[in-house]
Parts: C-alpha cells; structure tokens; sequence
C-alpha cells in the first residue's frame, strides 16, 4: 500500500567511485538516524547512473530505509523501465520520483526522449496505484519553459496523469513558492507541493548549478556569499542561519514537508534537521 502523504525526505546522487559509495554509506547510516520518511536516489537521465540508482536504492531499502528511486525514460525503452518497476516492487518499494530527466550537454535528445507526464500515465497503466509518484515543479518556472503558465499547465498534466505530490526545485526566496501554490491552487492543483531545499555549501557550486538549472540566487545572498571567499566555515555557518529561516518560513506558511538535496553530505542536513527540531514532529 503506497504512502498517502509526503513529507521529510533526503536526496542522493549514484557516486561515481567506491570510495565515493563507501563516504555515502557512512553518510546514510548517520542520516538514517534522523529518521527522514524516506531517501531518494537520482538517476541520470542518459543512463549513466542507472545501475548506481538501482543498486543503492535495493542496498539502503534492505538496511531498513523507505527509498524513493527516481526514474525517467531518458534514453530507455519502456521494457527496461517496465523491469525497474517490477523489481523495485518486488524490493517492497512503494514510492518513485518521475522525471522527464534531463539531456546530457552535446549529446543531443536520446531518442525515447519523453515528458515525465508520459513517465506517470506508463507507470499507471502498468503497475495501477501501487506507486506513490512524486513529480518536480519549479516555482521559478523550468528553465526551457516558454512560459509559466505554460510551466504550470504541464505540471497539472502529470497531476492529471496521476502524481500524487510534487518536490520543487530549490529556491531562496519564498514568496516564489507561496505565489506558485497559490497559482497551482487556482489551476486545480491540490496535490502536496513539497518544497526541495538545498544547503549552502559551497558558493562556486551553488552559483554553477543554479545557472544551469534556473534556481536564482537573489542579488543579496549572492553578494554576502561571495565575500565569505576562502572562509568556508564562515560561508556555511551563514548558509545554515539563511536556509534554516527560509525553511522556518516554508513550515510556518503551511509547506507540507521538505525534502532535502543532501549532495551526498551529513553535515548540513543533520544541522538544519536539529535547528527545525524535525525528530520532535
Ligand atoms: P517535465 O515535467 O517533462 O518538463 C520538462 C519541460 O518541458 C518543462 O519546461 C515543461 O514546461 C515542458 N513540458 C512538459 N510537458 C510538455 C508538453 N507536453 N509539451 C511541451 N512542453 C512540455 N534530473 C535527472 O536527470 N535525474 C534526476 O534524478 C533528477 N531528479 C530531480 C528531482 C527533483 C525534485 C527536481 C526538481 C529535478 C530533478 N531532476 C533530475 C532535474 C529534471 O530532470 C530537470 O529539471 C528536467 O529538465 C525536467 O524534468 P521534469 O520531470 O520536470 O520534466
């Protein structure tokens, strides 16, 4: 029976080396005491990490944690998603994230290159209700998007489709989430929108990966990271005060979760974990 609600949850990426698998397996079995309401394992859209996703997944859902698999088509034909969906269900895992993943640079569209409103309506008609299905949403509207209305529309099409809730992309500005849920509640959108939270880290990353993926960094909180420079104990202990208001902002504004991008450390997700007393709730 897949899970009604969708709450605290924490993301991982398939590491690339043993070591790296190794340094997450510690970092997981310290996470694990948080008791998150599950982990989710990302999966690279041209099919690099399939296997990585697969494995991790089955070995932390087999150590006793509830793991979410994320999943797209990406360059796969629906016979091997097909399999996935079987053997995750076999594996007793009852909630995926479905995604359109995205293309790798220069490597143009693979050919079954799908929405992931195509992703959800498959996994419907193949394994009923059995999944929970969590999509993405961008309050700050998909990068590639023509427009946010025209944003928002497709993301009522993977609802419409089936999607029981939906994690956004990460933002720091919270009246960006607040005026989407109000837009989505106008549109007919009554699924839980659980807001994805990224820790501040590392400003040079941030920067790189929030260009890439849409998520804006606003002016200020630019500027302020950019003057921490080489002091990266400064820069983080800033980055938790910053994301742990933005997170109390979330709660209190009625966010129906959080759902963490960990980038496969304990650190900051075990701090902001504390600072919003989330093993009280
Ligand atoms: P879709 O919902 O399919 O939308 C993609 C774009 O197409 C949007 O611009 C949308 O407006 C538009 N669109 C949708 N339907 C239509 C239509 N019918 N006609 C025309 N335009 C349409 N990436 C990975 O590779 N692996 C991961 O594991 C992963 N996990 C993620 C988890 C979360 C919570 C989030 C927020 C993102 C994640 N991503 C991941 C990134 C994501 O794959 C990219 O943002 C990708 O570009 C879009 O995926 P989607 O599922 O939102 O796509």
């Amino acid at each position: 029976m897949a899970p009604s609600h969708s709450p605290f949850s924490i993301e991982f990426y398939p590491p690339r080396t043993a070591a790296g698998e190794t340094k997450l397996d510690a970092v997981h079995a310290e996470l694990a005491q948080l008791h998150p309401d599950f982990f989710s394992v990302t999966y690279g859209a041209g099919g690099s990490t399939k296997s990585g996703t697969q494995q991790l997944v089955l070995k932390y859902q087999a150590q006793g944690s509830q793991v979410a698999p994320h999943l797209s088509f990406g360059g796969t034909d629906e016979d091997e998603v097909l399999e996935l969906l079987r053997l995750y269900r076999d594996a007793g895992i009852n909630r995926l994230v479905a995604l359109r993943g995205d293309i790798p640079s220069g490597g143009g569209a693979p050919a079954h290159y799908r929405y992931a409103s195509e992703l959800v309506e498959y996994i419907r008609q193949e394994t009923g209700d059995y999944f929970h299905i969590e999509v993405a949403c961008y309050p700050e509207v998909h990068p590639e998007a023509k427009s946010f209305a025209a944003d928002v529309s497709y993301f009522k099409q993977k609802v419409d489709a089936g999607a029981n809730s939906a994690i956004t992309q990460y933002f720091y500005n919270a009246d960006a989430y607040f005026r989407f849920l109000d837009y989505c509640g106008k549109q007919g959108i009554t699924i839980p929108i659980v807001p994805g939270i990224m820790p501040i880290t590392n400003y040079e990353n941030l920067a790189r990966f929030s260009s890439k993926c849409g998520a804006e960094i606003p002016l200020w909180l630019r500027r302020r990271l950019e003057e921490f420079d080489d002091d990266l104990s400064g820069l983080r202990a800033f980055g938790l005060d910053v994301v742990t208001e933005l997170c109390e902002k979330l709660l209190a504004g009625g966010a129906p979760g959080l759902h963490f991008y960990s980038m496969n450390l304990s650190g900051s997700v075990t701090k902001l974990w504390k600072n919003l007393s989330l093993s009280d709730r």
